[in-house]
């Protein structure tokens, strides 16, 4: 059975990563006229509140998205990403952080597709009230993986598919791996985005190996540490590895992370690493 709540951590660190990349992703995406379809294979519950107990249990919150708040000189991108959490607060206090879901949704045009995916069963009734009712819209109570590559090729032939596991069983680490491989056969051209988390970098490495061993060309890797790596328990940092990464990505993520391993991380320890694992 499930127990991983995102509630808990929303709008950490590793959220300002995940969904700057996602935002940036999907911006290229409608770059060119024709429609695309997303597919978020775990969704989560859509929105957070952080004034809720879960939030503020740890205030992770303020690791990520609460640093970010009331600073004025934002690179570009980050001030793009920041503007889209604001529009859920508009008393001007962050009180709500939007999850992956609501976040594209709000980029949609009228003629593209998102299609999500959760498994919990408390997360999936969550989710599923927090997104009205629309017609690009369709949620399943669903293992996102399974269920996302059958969707595959969309039939507009341009997509995005965000991975984001919550690693609560071991064997998700391998599971991506293989997905990741199955979903590229079917549609190669697409754009995927697996986040992960660094708790013990020797499985960081394990993940990198395998995917590199796949053979799928053209796979970058942008990570955003806020401290060094430990043995201690606890997420030291977090990254995205993107397949087919828009090609102005690496050099947007050249501009901003270091910025952000800056500004986020903790007493100077912050880090970020920029890396090809398999070249076009
Ligand atoms: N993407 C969300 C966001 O950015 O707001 C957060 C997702 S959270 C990290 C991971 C979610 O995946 C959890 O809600 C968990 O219940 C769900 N989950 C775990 N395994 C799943 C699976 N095989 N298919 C679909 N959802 C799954």
């Amino acid at each position: 059975m499930l127990s991983y709540r995102h509630s808990f951590h929303a709008g950490n660190f590793a959220d300002v990563l995940k969904h700057i990349i996602l935002i940036q992703s999907v911006e290229y995406l409608k770059k060119k006229d024709k429609p695309f379809c997303c597919i978020d294979t775990h969704a989560g519950p859509g929105r957070y509140e952080l004034d809720s107990e879960y939030a503020l249990k740890n205030r992770e919150f303020d690791t990520g998205i609460g640093k970010l708040w009331n600073c004025n000189d934002l690179p570009e991108l980050v001030a793009h990403y920041v503007s889209l959490i604001k529009r859920f607060n508009n008393t001007g206090k962050l009180t709500r952080y939007p999850g992956s879901p609501l976040i594209t949704k709000q980029l949609l045009r009228e003629k593209d597709r998102l299609c999500l995916f959760e498994l919990h069963n408390t997360e999936i009734k969550l989710l599923t009230a927090a997104l009205d009712k629309d017609k690009r819209i369709h949620i399943a109570h669903a293992d996102g993986l399974n269920a996302g590559l059958k969707l595959l090729p969309p039939f507009e032939r341009r997509g995005f598919v965000l991975i984001d596991p919550s690693y609560e069983i071991k064997s998700d680490y391998q599971q991506v791996v293989e997905s990741l491989a199955a979903m590229h056969k079917r549609f190669a051209t697409g754009t995927y985005a697996l986040w992960y988390p660094v708790v013990d970098r020797r499985r960081n490495q394990e993940l990198e190996h395998a995917l590199q061993a796949t053979g799928i060309k053209n796979i970058q890797l942008f990570e955003l540490g806020i401290r060094a790596d430990s043995n201690e328990h606890g997420m030291t940092a977090s990254g995205m590895i993107v397949i087919n990464p828009p090609w102005t990505l690496a050099a947007e993520m050249r501009q901003v992370l270091p910025w952000l391993a800056d500004v986020l991380g903790n007493d100077g320890q912050g880090f970020c690493r920029i890396q090809t694992l398999a070249n076009e």
